[in-house]
């Protein structure tokens, strides 16, 4: 198994440097693999990076859920969404995601579609080619 990054996610990328085996590699481009992305081949599933995403983007594989309830407020990024979501990662860089959504309370999405692009990135996607170029945000 792995653990998946949802379309919560809006690179903050505080999640990465946990990672004990290094398998967490933001997306490039953006506007195309807007998530960090993680190599399932790779995850140990330690579980380290969950609670270092404020934004409770990182599941189990097994637990990604089919209905997620929207607290309010809370973003989505995704390809081809067209909202704007601007704030400041672990580094103190700020963060601009052109391709996002903000959630209404109560809303409910699944998650679960989140789960092939995680594989796509390593399998037909950039991979790990991108961890050379990416500028920290
Ligand atoms: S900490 Fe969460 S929001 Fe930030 S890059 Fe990692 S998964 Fe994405
Ligand atoms: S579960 Fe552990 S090994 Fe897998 S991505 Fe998170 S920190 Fe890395």
């Amino acid at each position: 198994m792995t653990h998946i990054i949802t379309s919560l996610c809006v690179r903050d990328r505080g999640c990465i440097e946990v990672c004990p085996v290094e398998c967490m590699v933001p997306g490039l481009p953006s506007a195309e693999w807007p998530w960090v992305y993680i190599d399932p081949e790779t995850c140990i599933d330690c579980g380290a990076c969950v609670p270092e995403c404020p934004f409770a983007a990182i599941y189990p594989e097994d637990e990604v859920p089919s209905a997620y309830t929207a607290k309010g407020g809370e973003f989505i990024t995704n390809v081809g969404l067209t909202g704007r979501f601007e704030g400041t990662n672990h580094h103190g860089k700020q963060v601009v995601m052109d391709n996002a959504r903000q959630l209404a309370a109560g809303e409910v999405i699944d998650l679960t579609p989140d789960i092939k692009p995680n594989y796509d990135f390593f399998k037909t996607g950039p991979g790990y080619s991108t961890k050379d170029i990416d500028q920290g945000v």
